[in-house]
């Protein structure tokens, strides 16, 4: 556990009744405006708005905190993961292992790679579990991207091993920017690990922004080629590429931020620690674990409990801002009918979708902030016995 406590002190909003969102970027931006407004203004008085030195110093810096040698900004995170695996070498016909209980971009991206989308099932950690794994790997498996679900790192060598020396394994390490596994941080794992810097993400742009980090050169030359309509040379299209390249404006929101990451992910893990210390008791609310090994970053702190969508409604009424991440796991999700081999037996992230919530936590959040929403939701459960099947 950290020694980090979060802040008692009283805001102006924060009274008894006050609302808890699930995020407060508002509080996160004024804590760094007067380190940013320069940062933006330098950028916007040489006007290199695209590429540039600013996205090289952030790329640099990144693949220094990542422990990963090289490191390609791109547009956002879902191009990320398409340029990682069409980076590595996948596309048509390829089969490409993801979870089922993802953010549809996972999916989304290995669809338009090319490739196939072969669902797995989750653990009870919300991870690929690498039993359910090793089923479903066939002759035209290619790949596997292990999601970092929530804020902590899958688990690689087991997944690795689960799918053989022939599957490339690749990182969705959109959700644990600075979490570690085994004293490695994510993104440092596998063959190339695609990352989102989305505003409501730990490490969070200024509107959309992504990166690959991966330790082989060629790797990432392809994918700055790639990123770039296909060439490192203006006017030279050596692949069949794409636009998806990193704002300059945004590279120096996230130098900025890169810099306060440790000590906001200390602040998401001490929420996290005082959430399990008051809800700990609860035999209906099935809290969240972390893997041995593993310091988690809590992108997102997910409970489970039975009623799931009577207690969700119950706290936003009372101005929790709960949410679901995701609702649908991704085989129910209307526009992957017909895209996906089989989706069998993926009973876990079925079952899970009807039970989780995410509970507010972000860098900032109270004490008293995190002690209304324990209490609300001891509140909603009420005298309920039922607790979740999974
Ligand atoms: C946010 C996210 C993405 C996509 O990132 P964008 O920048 O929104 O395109 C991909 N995978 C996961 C797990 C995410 O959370």
């Amino acid at each position: 556990m950290t020694t980090t406590t979060l802040a008692d002190a009283a805001r102006h909003d924060d009274g008894p009744a006050a609302p808890v969102p699930l995020v407060d970027l508002g509080l996160q931006h004024r804590r760094i405006a007067a380190e940013v407004r320069p940062a933006m203004d330098a950028v916007m008085d040489t006007t290199a708005f695209v590429l540039g030195p600013e996205v090289t110093a952030f790329e640099q810096e990144y693949a220094a905190f990542c422990g990963a040698a090289h490191c390609v900004g791109v547009g956002n995170g879902t191009d990320a993961i398409e340029l990682a695996l069409r980076g590595a070498g996948i596309g048509s016909g390829d089969e490409v292992l993801i979870p089922a209980n993802t953010f549809v971009a996972t999916a989304e991206a290995v669809v338009r790679a090319g490739a196939v989308p072969v669902l797995a099932d989750c653990d009870e950690h919300y991870l690929l579990d690498p039993e359910d794994l090793a089923h479903r790997v066939t002759s035209r498996t290619r790949a596997v991207i292990a999601v970092d679900l929530y804020g902590q790192v899958a688990e690689i060598e087991r997944i690795s091993e689960a799918v053989g020396p022939d599957v490339l394994v690749l990182e969705d390490a959109a959700q644990s920017q600075g979490a570690t596994r085994a004293g490695r941080v994510a993104g440092s794992f596998g063959t190339a690990a695609a990352t989102s810097f989305y505003p409501g993400k730990n490490l969070g742009a200024y509107g959309d922004a992504g990166a690959v980090v991966t330790q082989d050169r060629e790797t990432a030359e392809r994918i700055r080629a790639l990123r770039s309509h296909g060439g490192l040379r203006r006017y030279e299209h050596t692949h069949l590429g794409t636009n998806s390249r990193l704002d300059s404006l945004q590279a120096a929101v996230l130098r900025v931020k890169l810099r306060h990451l440790p000590e906001w992910n200390d602040e998401r893990r001490a929420a996290a620690a005082l959430y399990t210390h008051l809800l700990g008791d609860l035999e209906t609310v099935v809290l969240p674990r972390t893997l041995e090994d593993n310091e988690h970053v809590w992108h997102l702190f997910v409970v489970r409990v039975a009623d799931r969508d009577r207690v969700a409604a119950r706290l936003q009424a009372a101005g929790i801002g709960a949410a679901i991440h995701y609702p649908a796991p991704v085989h129910r999700l209307p526009a992957f009918a017909g895209l996906l081999a089989s989706s069998r037996g993926l009973t876990r992230s079925e079952r899970y979708a009807g039970e989780i919530l995410s509970l507010p936590l972000y860098p900032g959040i109270t004490t008293a902030q995190v002690e209304r929403v324990a209490h609300e939701l001891r509140g909603a459960i009420g005298g309920t016995s039922e607790v979740p099947r999974g």
